[in-house]
């Protein structure tokens, strides 16, 4: 089977890396927020440094675990609101020299929230349908294996019945099972008793 370009485009995998590479965007940006606010609690540089990475990987997992698996449909929302709200602080917007800047900054942090949000429905969706799909593989093997079955237990069957009429010493096939019970005293390749 060969796959298109846009087969690819379109692939829960390539959905997958935008998705990881969101993720990886939004821990270093939820990292450099929380190297801030950790300014004046931890003042060793390397600490903060290791305690905003690791604090800001563990949440953006967790936030893509929860905006996946939470049935809450107001969840995906106040993620990517929080998001929004989260770049905004990045970049400064509240202290901007200008409003022409706080605009700009402030378009881009709800513009990659909204990408961001899209991301994830979209590999939710993509996800589910890939589930289903195998679902309905797994579903189409049973029935193709119980029809086999069928077909195998029919056979046997048929392979009893022949057996019955079946002469065990010419192998002769006869068309009842009186014919064959007749045959059998007088069958030449019957063999003799010693008593
Ligand atoms: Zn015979």
């Amino acid at each position: 089977m060969n796959y298109t370009l846009e087969d690819k485009m379109t692939s829960l995998r390539a959905v997958s890396i935008a998705v990881i590479l969101y993720i990886v965007g939004y821990a270093l940006k939820l990292s450099v927020l929380l190297f801030e606010i950790l300014t004046p609690i931890i003042t060793s540089d390397i600490f903060r440094l290791i305690a905003a990475g690791v604090s800001g990987t563990a949440l953006s997992t967790g936030l893509l675990i929860i905006s996946l698996n939470d049935s809450n449909k107001l969840t995906p929302y106040a993620i990517a609101l929080m998001d929004g709200f989260m770049l905004l602080m990045v970049f400064d917007v509240f202290n901007a020299p200008s409003l022409n800047d706080a605009i700009k900054s402030g378009f881009i942090s709800f513009f990659m929230a909204f990408i961001g949000y899209q991301l994830i429905t979209v590999f939710a969706a993509k996800f589910e349908q890939s589930k289903s799909e195998m679902k309905r593989t797994i579903s189409e093997i049973n029935l193709e294996c119980t029809q086999k079955q069928l077909v195998l237990d029919n056979l046997k069957q048929v392979l009893s019945e022949i057996e019955q009429i079946t002469c065990e010493y010419c192998e002769k096939e006869y068309k009842s099972v009186n014919a064959l019970n007749a045959h059998k005293g007088r069958c030449k390749n019957k063999p003799t008793s010693v008593n």
